[in-house]
């Protein structure tokens, strides 16, 4: 048995969203960090809506918030149907 690499502590494994759902987003894949003007990384996700509209990347904290769950158009819809 040998130690643990200690490599492998830097290197903590990011969490996989591969194949998750979330809402009507199902997650394809990793794209690249988002960092924002004040240096913090995020975590982007490339997700597929159900409704059929193109991929789209968005942050895996706004799907693991749950507030991203569609590309936009469940919003839509809802409010579509309050103004019937
Ligand atoms: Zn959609």
């Amino acid at each position: 048995m040998a130690f643990d690499d200690p490599n492998d502590d830097m290197m903590r494994k990011p969490v996989d969203r591969t194949g998750r759902k979330y809402g009507r987003l199902t997650v394809l894949g990793r794209v690249e960090d988002y960092v924002s003007p004040a240096g913090h990384r995020q975590r982007r996700w490339l997700v597929q809506c159900e409704c059929g509209s193109p991929a789209k990347a968005v942050m895996g904290s706004n799907l693991q918030s749950g507030v991203t769950r569609s590309c936009g158009c469940y919003a839509t819809e809802v409010k579509r149907s309050k103004r019937r």
